[in-house]
């Protein structure tokens, strides 16, 4: 199976042609997948700071006590405890409080957890992690929010944060550390379990298989044609009944000989060969019959030549035309001799071909010693003549054209 440069070349453009697209979509995808686990974070946040704010723009509200819910021992204001007429005991939720009690129930509902901090906290438990301080220190530079993807535990996850800003109503519980109104006051990080998207493991199944069909077919196609190229070439170079070249091809090589001789002050020779009584051949035995006997004198010649440099082709009907380069007079009448007698020695019968009632063939040959004196035409003319003697003077022989 021969796969040819273009084949290789096409196939070579697909593959980065589909490489591209999995690295565009797949670049895509990252970035939708960041956009999304930034938005869902940043509305959590969002909702955590609202319910803050309204909790803080009520001055802290009250809940029962219970065993989860137990008084603040961090919230230092008057009236944190109540008991109410029926001796319910109520404390009082402020905003970091409440904060607190939300992540608990997002942690075990959704696995996202979201941590209130500061780099000055009330609180021990609020201390800042260091991916925390390093965002901390970020908003003190000016920046709004932080958010990426992060490995912690070799597990993937999202991490956000965002500066919690000091309104009027904070300023009850933490003027006393020295906040004013619009000071950052600490943030809020958000955690979002990240699980790898099935999309990215079906963008590239999709392309490996989009890929390969498209390769396959380039393949396939590409075999096709080249063995269709490889087809129309053997039908341009080559004669269709006896598998030798054709006359065009002998009008290419005698044309590259001839200068060839001439650079080289080489020799060339020319030998025309005829089968005799050929006609009547056909008479006898049938066209399909004459087709075969055409083509066993084809291989027959084409076998007779033994240097590699020597060419035969089909000249017209029963005629067959061979150069022979760097070849003299002697040298060729030997060669076309030996080809005479190797088609008699096929034995074909042919009644009609006296005296030996045997297929032979009639050779005409002519050398050209220095090619600047004559063109390939009048090489081919000589032999010609020359084969005409060969008839005249009763078939199946040898003459040369010597009037050169
Ligand atoms: P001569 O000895 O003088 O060459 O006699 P000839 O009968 O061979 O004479 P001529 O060269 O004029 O005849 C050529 C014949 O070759 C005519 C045609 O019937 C036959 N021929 C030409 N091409 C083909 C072919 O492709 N197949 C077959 N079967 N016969 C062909
Ligand atoms: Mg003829
Ligand atoms: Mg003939």
């Amino acid at each position: 199976m021969k796969i040819n440069k273009n084949i290789l070349l096409t196939s070579i453009i697909w593959l980065l042609l589909v490489a591209t697209s999995l690295s565009w979509n797949y670049y895509h995808a990252r970035q939708d997948q960041n956009e999304l686990a930034l938005h869902t974070a940043r509305s959590f946040f969002q909702q955590i700071v609202i319910s803050r704010q309204w909790n803080a723009r009520h001055g802290g509200l009250y809940a029962p006590v219970t065993q989860t819910t137990t008084p603040n021992p961090y919230l230092n204001v008057p009236r944190r405890d109540i008991a109410v007429d029926d001796g319910l005991h109520l404390t009082m939720i402020n905003p970091a409080f409440m904060t607190r009690q939300l992540s608990e129930i997002a942690m075990e509902k959704e696995g996202i957890q979201f941590h209130i901090t500061s780099l000055n906290p009330i609180r021990p438990d609020n201390k800042a992690s260091l991916r925390e301080k390093a965002a901390l220190q970020n908003f003190e530079q000016g920046i709004n929010e932080v958010g990426s993807f992060i490995t912690e535990n070799s597990t993937p996850i999202f991490f956000y944060m965002a500066p919690l800003l000091t309104e009027k109503a904070c300023l009850k519980c933490h003027a006393q550390q020295g906040y004013k109104e619009g000071d950052i006051r600490g943030g809020i990080s958000v955690t979002l379990p990240f699980i790898m998207p099935f999309r990215y493991k079906s963008l590239l199944w999709g392309h490996l298989a989009i890929g390969l069909i498209g390769l396959i077919g380039i393949i396939a196609a590409g075999i096709r044609l080249t063995r269709s190229y490889d087809t129309i070439k053997r039908q341009v170079i080559f004669d269709a009944l006896t598998g030798i070249p054709n006359r065009r091809s002998f009008s290419e090589c005698i044309l590259r000989e001839f200068k060839r001789s001439r650079r080289d002050q080489a020799p060339i020779s020319i030998i025309l060969c005829d089968i005799d009584n050929f006609k009547d051949y056909n008479d006898t035995y049938g066209h399909t019959s004459g087709d075969i006997c055409l083509k066993k004198v084809a291989q027959t010649i084409e076998k007779s030549l033994q240097r590699p440099g020597d060419f035969c082709a089909r000249y017209g009907g029963e005629e067959f035309i061979i150069i022979l380069t760097t070849t003299p007079l002697e040298g060729a009448l030997k060669v076309a001799e030996k080809i005479r007698q190797n088609v008699v020695d096929l034995a074909l019968t042919h009644k009609k071909s006296l005296p030996l009632q045997l297929v032979s063939l009639s050779l005409g040959v002519a050398t050209s010693v220095d090619t600047s004196l004559i063109s390939h035409e009048d090489l081919i003319h000589f032999a010609d003549k020359a084969l005409y003697d060969a008839k005249d003077k009763g078939r199946n022989r040898v003459e040369a054209f010597t009037a050169i």
